[in-house]
């Protein structure tokens, strides 16, 4: 299997990943209010006012906690680092998200934050303004417990995913192949939150090259007419390389200490994830659990927020 060198890893034991776990519990509700907070700012790609204000509350949060952020003019993303105590020089761990959702400006006065009984609706809650919620918290709880990770942290929170990263892919490419592991905070699979550890556009890049060739192929059946072929895979596929399968692996064993069960599975559908995964170590569908992105009933499970917030704390300080 090809893919990028496989991380040395190492969980940080029962004992603190259940301490980053009483920590994130106590933070239910900053989790959900803070969800609502970003919900509440419309934020479609493309809008830079609504785009401009969401930004502005993840840098008061980040600030809050202690931690420097600023806008880069080419990419728009809000971007990040976190010594967290690790050794100068060390490879950061890349964590990435994304503040634009597919909902147009006027979604939130139709279809407003709303909570009933454990599920949070509204538009961008889960994807993934969740799973930027979780980031923030996870920081937070790494704060708390003093510093310790052997890494620094990079963040990188974009803000055109949702129109396929133009702005920000080359950048998102770049800080890859500076990081040691890359953890993506896109919604989570399925009703107990599996991870995503493939992405099929194609199967492989293989593959997608000989669609992509077929279709350039393609000659017109009818005599006069002319057939041109436009546009191409805009993301690679997300292949489940060895270093997937080890940070898999360490994220399941994780999930065991903190007393929930992890699963994996592929989707389709493509994330900054396919940017990163042949240059780092990645793992995807680290965000939120719940269901419906891009989709009207789009919900986050709250009760899921805290064990979510405390397997991406101990992610982030399990490269050593
Ligand atoms: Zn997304």
């Amino acid at each position: 299997m090809n893919g990028p060198p496989v991380p040395e890893v190492s969980a940080p034991g029962r004992e603190l990943a259940r301490s980053l776990l009483a920590r994130c519990e106590k933070k239910q509700d900053f989790l959900r209010d803070e969800l609502r907070a970003l919900v509440e700012i419309e934020s479609p790609s493309g809008d830079e006012a609504g785009l401009a204000l969401a930004r502005a509350r993840v840098r008061e949060r980040l600030s809050a906690i202690g931690i420097a952020s600023e806008v880069e003019a080419a990419s728009g993303a809000l971007v990040f680092r976190a010594p967290l105590g690790a050794t100068a020089g060390a490879r950061p761990v890349l964590a990435i998200a994304h503040l634009d959702t597919v909902w147009p400006r006027g979604t939130l006065a139709r279809r407003g934050f709303r909570i009933e009984g454990d599920r949070a609706f509204g538009p961008g809650s889960f994807d993934t303004k969740a799973g930027v919620v979780l980031l923030l918290a996870a920081l937070e709880a790494l704060a708390e417990e003093g510093p310790r990770g052997p890494r620094p942290i990079v963040g990188f929170l974009s803000v055109d995913e949702e129109t396929g990263s133009s702005r920000s892919r080359e950048r998102v490419r770049e800080l890859a192949r500076a990081a040691q592991a890359a953890l993506i905070l896109e919604p989570a699979l399925g009703p107990e939150g599996a991870l995503k550890t493939a992405r099929t556009r194609a199967l492989t890049p293989g593959e997608a090259e000989r669609v992509d060739a077929s279709l350039r192929g393609l000659a017109p059946a009818l005599e006069g007419t002319s057939l041109r072929v436009e546009g191409a895979f805009d993301r690679p596929p997300l292949v489940r390389t060895e270093a997937v399968a080890a940070c898999f692996e360490l994220a399941r064993g994780i999930a065991r200490d903190l007393g929930f069960s992890l699963s994996e599975g592929t989707v389709g559908g493509g994330s900054d994830g396919c940017h990163t995964a042949p240059h780092v170590a990645t793992l995807d569908g680290l965000g939120a659990v719940g269901a419906g992105a891009h989709a009207e009933e789009e919900h986050v499970v709250l009760s899921w927020l805290p064990r979510r917030a405390a397997l991406l704390a101990s992610l982030l300080i399990s490269f050593p």
